[in-house]
């Protein structure tokens, strides 16, 4: 037997574990000092009633011989399908029932998607990015290049007529940058991928973040983007679903390449390798887009904007450049004084006991950036911005 070589070409990730590390250190020494976490990656806020209603539900459900349910359709139930629909309806995207695939959570799909692609592509990946996107295609062994993303294009890279790729990764509104494409700028990465016949895998896991509908918080609000993109979905920012596990992706029927759908092709793939999202937690997923469930998650995603508020509004009194805070629970800052991203983190950990994430554990380009999330609560962020206010 041979192993999977490429398994031995992936970079060992030490960010977090460091991060860690120097925490513990830090409070080792310092026992005084009480640490604010503005590096949290994971939603804190609680699963909204309404949703924790409708878990209760099925689970008597599940309970009585009348309502049991075994294995579910593959591809997801039907309601939870509909009220998808219904939801991109609103966003002025028309959508088939069967463009609709529900999943564990984004991040399966978007490394799962790849099944469907032939391992000769070009890939293209944002630098800085999220890991998975690099990592997925460094197991499979397809080559890889990179789009540089700085503070001249205000992170938000656009195609390079220069550059042939055949897959490309776009993530708006943007982990870790918190920047987002306006649809002028997001149309130039359809046209791209129309001309040069390459597909567009588009993470759409902060749409939820979006408040203005000048911009676009779907992909297919471009003119042609069902010609030649895929989109990704989740619960878990938009209502907390990160321990419940929830997301779809969505694979237009009008996607032909080579002669093939590919929208047959992921059904092929998820009726052979994949049994499906636990009734339960559909139910629970379905509730999300009741009346009463869309207000109740968007009070979530307002307080963790309004931190994300607070945080922006410290950085513009400070005079320091970022992207995100605005549409995004992330604000990504240059450091100040030219600090590289750890000079910057052990800076903040050690005069004010603050903790945030490096941004050159997202990618080159991260290199004198830094990330500071809105996940905390409300009375820490605005401590740690006090803090912040007083050092800088
Ligand atoms: C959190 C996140 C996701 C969502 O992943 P799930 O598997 O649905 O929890 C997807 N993409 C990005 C960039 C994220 O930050």
């Amino acid at each position: 037997m041979n192993i999977n070589q490429n398994y031995l070409k992936l970079e060992d990730s030490y960010l977090f574990s460091t991060i860690a590390k120097k925490v513990a250190e830090f409070t080792k020494e310092h026992t005084e000092k009480q640490i604010i976490k503005l590096g949290i990656g994971d939603v804190t806020l609680p699963l909204a009633p309404v949703v924790v209603e409708a878990i209760k539900e099925a689970a008597d459900e599940m309970g009585k011989r009348e309502t049991f349910r075994g294995y579910g359709p593959e591809q997801g139930y039907a309601f939870l399908r509909e009220s998808i629909k219904n939801y991109y309806s609103k966003k002025s995207v028309e959508l088939e029932s069967d463009e609709i695939f529900i999943s564990d959570g984004a991040k399966s799909d978007l490394g799962n998607i790849l099944d469907i692609f032939g391992l000769d592509n070009t890939v293209l990946v944002p630098d800085p990015v999220y890991p998975v996107y690099v990592d997925t295609n460094i197991m499979a062994g397809r080559k890889i290049i990179f789009a540089d993303a700085n503070e001249s294009n205000e992170f938000l890279p656009l195609p390079d007529e220069n550059v042939k790729c055949d897959i490309i990764y776009i993530c708006s509104p943007n982990n870790p940058t918190g920047s987002v494409y306006t649809k002028e700028k997001l149309a130039k990465w359809v046209d791209y991928a129309l001309k040069n016949d390459a597909i567009i895998l588009f993470d759409a896991a902060y749409e939820c973040f979006i408040k203005s509908h000048e911009l676009p918080s779907s992909i297919y609000q471009i003119e042609g983007a069902k010609d030649c993109a895929i989109e990704f979905c989740s619960f878990s920012k938009t209502a907390g679903f990160t321990g419940t596990r929830c997301g779809y992706t969505v694979v237009p029927k009008s996607l032909i390449k080579q002669g093939a759908s590919l929208n047959k092709f992921w059904v092929r793939r998820q009726t052979t390798k994949f049994n499906g999202v636990p009734y339960i937690v559909q139910k629970a997923a379905n509730a999300v887009f009741s009346d009463v469930g869309q207000l109740q998650i968007k009070e979530n995603i307002q307080y963790y904007s309004n931190n994300a508020k607070i945080i922006a509004e410290t950085m513009d009194k400070k005079g320091i450049w970022y992207t995100g805070g605005k549409h995004s629970p992330y604000i990504w800052l240059k450091c100040p004084n030219n600090m590289s991203s750890w000079e910057f983190f052990d800076y903040l950990l050690n005069n004010i006991a603050v903790v945030g994430t490096p941004g050159s554990g997202f990618g080159r380009n991260g290199e004198g950036y830094f990330r500071l999330t809105s996940f905390n609560n409300t009375e820490k962020t605005i401590e740690a911005m006090k803090r912040f206010s007083d050092l800088i």
